[in-house]
C-alpha cells in the first residue's frame, strides 16, 4: 500500500503553509497583539497572538480605527489544535482544518485501496467482509481495514 497519509502534514509544514497564506493575504506582525490582517492597525480587523495557553484573538468593532477591549481566549495545546481553531472561527480558510484534510485524505485512501488487490484486514488478513476504520490526525492513527463483524483473529 502506498501513500495512506496523503494530506497529513507535520507541524512545521502546517506552520509554513499558514504563514505563506497569511503573507499573501496581507497579514503582518503588528504590535503586542501579535499578527494583524493588514499592514497597519487602522486597516486591520482582526489580530491573533500566540501564547503558552493557546491563542488570543481581538476583533475590532466596526467603525473604530484601533483595537480595544479584551481578546477572546482559545486554549490550544498543539499547532494542529490552534490551526483548527483559527479555521473554525473563520480566520483561516477551511482547507487548513484537520477535518477537511481527514475527509480529503480518506477519499484519497479509499480510491487507492479500492484499486489495490492487497486490501485486507489489518489483524487477521481476511480479504472480504471488510470495513474501513478512518484514521484520526488528532491521535496520529492511520486508516485501516478490519473485519466488518467479528475478526477471525478474535475467534481462534
Ligand atoms: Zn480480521
Amino acid at each position: 500500500m502506498t501513500s495512506t497519509t496523503t494530506g497529513f502534514t507535520t507541524d512545521r509544514q502546517q506552520l509554513a503553509e499558514v504563514s505563506r497564506w497569511a503573507r499573501i493575504q496581507g497579514w503582518r506582525v503588528g504590535g503586542w497583539r501579535g499578527y494583524q490582517n493588514a499592514p497597519f492597525e487602522d486597516q486591520a480587523t482582526v489580530t491573533v497572538r500566540v501564547n503558552e495557553a493557546g491563542l488570543q484573538v481581538w476583533r475590532k468593532p466596526a467603525g473604530t480605527p484601533y483595537f480595544t477591549g479584551q481578546p477572546t481566549e482559545y486554549p490550544a495545546a498543539t499547532v494542529r489544535e490552534a490551526v483548527d481553531i483559527l479555521a473554525a472561527v473563520g480566520i483561516l480558510p477551511p482547507v487548513f482544518s484537520s477535518a477537511y484534510r481527514m475527509g480529503r485524505s480518506d477519499s484519497a485512501f479509499i480510491a487507492n485501496v479500492e484499486t489495490n488487490p492487497d486490501r485486507k484486514c489489518g489483524i487477521c488478513g481476511a480479504t472480504s467482509g471488510l470495513t474501513l476504520i478512518p484514521g484520526n490526525p488528532l491521535t496520529g492513527t492511520t486508516n485501516q481495514w478490519l473485519c466488518h463483524d467479528t475478526c477471525k483473529a478474535m475467534t481462534r
